[in-house]
């Protein structure tokens, strides 16, 4: 099977986790029949610094014509100061809006090796495995009115939005109840339906959809009581799905139970438009051209795009044990480094793997 992969490297530590990315994919290619032939393009400040905006319609039109879409990251001192169109970040919002992508997908897995980089007590977080799956192009952010307006008296009012249609809702919960059976077959709808009513449709309609998937067991909280939850026994939970405010916040929490945020990788997919897969983390300019970077929330992203993209699930199997292996062999980059284990770079951690999946 064949796949054409757009590569997104952008700013900072970009190049060089992507690099490693691209050695471990050509690497695990051939065991499993797979080819994938590759394409880059520019985003971001590279892209600013080339063509003079953050997202050239050139780049947009190689990630739509392909079969996903690899990114790294964005952003540096270097363009903090450009006027907001011209920032490295509007580049990202423009390639989710230009995909359409709807759904973020935010795995929250602890690895038994990087344990003690949790704030929480080891007891707790052990054996956590979460996949948040939250709304990315509706909800409040997106919903009208939105502003800042004068009242009667003179006085302003803020306003945002929150709303969602019902064909909104129906399609990221299809992500969700897919994606939970493709997991334990657990899901958790998190809302705040006994005060809003966007939310009360959006747990009726999350309810109508569940009829279709009957080895899906459901469940509902409420995102106060979610926060809590995740917090204090964050193993009750398999996947979350929620809207694009709750999503936004509860993943980052989900997130920080592992502690550390060069092994984190995302997914953003639509509906009939090739998904984006990236790190969590950004640019990270204070340790960039230096081979510092931890590669590994990079490769990790690699090894969801083999499977929510390409429906492989062994490939990227394969990739995350690998990562597991290197830790297991005492590997590790400076954000993650602690006594007694074995100090790498950006490279070092790549031909680690290599020589693993070799
Ligand atoms: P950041 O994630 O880049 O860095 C935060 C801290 O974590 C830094 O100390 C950095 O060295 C460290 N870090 C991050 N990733 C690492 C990795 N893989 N290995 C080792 N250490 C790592 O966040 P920031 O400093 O707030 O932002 C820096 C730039 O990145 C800004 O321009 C910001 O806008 C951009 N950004 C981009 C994205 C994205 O591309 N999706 C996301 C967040 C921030």
């Amino acid at each position: 099977m064949a796949y054409r992969i757009t590569l997104l490297p952008g700013d900072g530590i970009g190049p060089e986790i992507l690099a490693v990315t691209v050695d471990v994919l050509k690497v695990i290619a051939p065991p499993f029949d797979l080819e994938f032939v590759f394409q880059e393009a520019l985003i971001g400040g590279a892209a600013i610094d080339a063509t003079g905006e953050p997202l050239p319609a050139e780049t947009l039109e190689k990630c739509r014509n392909s079969d996903a879409v690899l990114l790294a990251a964005i952003g540096g001192y270097k363009w903090d100061n450009l006027p907001r169109h011209q920032r490295p970040e509007t580049g990202l919002l423009g390639l989710r809006a230009g995909l359409g992508l709807f759904a973020n997908l935010r795995p929250a897995t602890i690895l038994p090796q990087l344990i003690d980089a949790s704030t929480l007590k080891k007891e707790v977080v052990e054996g956590v495995d979460i996949m948040v799956v939250r709304e990315l192009t509706g909800g409040i952010y997106f919903g009208q009115p939105k502003g800042i307006f004068e009242t009667e008296t003179g006085e302003k009012r803020g306003v945002n939005t929150m709303a969602y249609t019902e064909s909104e809702i129906d399609r990221i919960a299809k992500v969700a109840f897919e994606i939970a059976q493709k997991r334990s077959g657990k899901l958790c709808s998190v809302d705040k339906a006994n005060v809003l009513d966007v939310s009360q449709l959006w747990r009726d309609q999350v309810i109508k959809m569940s009829a279709n998937y009957p080895d899906v067991e459901l469940s509902h909280l409420y995102v106060d009581n979610a926060a809590m939850q995740l917090v204090r026994a964050p193993k009750q939970f398999d996947t979350i799905v929620t809207g694009n405010l709750f999503g936004d916040i509860l993943s980052d929490a989900a997130a920080m139970l592992t502690g550390s945020i060069g092994m984190l990788p995302s997914a953003s997919l639509g509906e009939s438009n090739p998904g984006v897969f990236e790190p969590v983390h950004g640019s990270a300019p204070d340790i960039a051209g230096q081979d510092k970077a931890n590669p590994l929330a990079q490769v990790l992203s690699a090894a969801m795009m083999l499977r929510y993209a390409f429906d492989q699930p062994e490939a990227a199997s394969k990739i995350e044990d690998a990562v597991q292996e290197a830790l297991n062999q005492g590997y590790r980059t400076g954000d993650i480094m602690s006594e007694g284990m074995k100090l790498v770079g950006c490279r070092a951690m790549g031909d680690v793997l290599l020589k693993i999946l070799a």
